[in-house]
């Protein structure tokens, strides 16, 4: 697991016009609210990164 696969995660993953999942559909033809959990995951997983190179930067 690394950056690329959750920013390609969240380039497919983008809210339908009905407010479901386009990346779900496409992958799975699985009709999911968006944010699905692919989302969910993929943002936390961003956030802590994002998170441990600010903490990082001031040491
Ligand atoms: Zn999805």
């Amino acid at each position: 697991m690394n950056d690329n696969q959750e920013q390609r995660i969240l380039a497919v993953h983008v809210r339908g016009l009905d407010g479901t999942c386009v990346g779900c559909q496409l992958w799975w033809s699985r009709l999911t609210p968006y944010p699905c959990w692919q989302v969910e995951w993929a943002t936390s997983r961003r956030a802590r990164a994002i998170t441990a190179r600010f903490l990082g930067g001031i040491r």
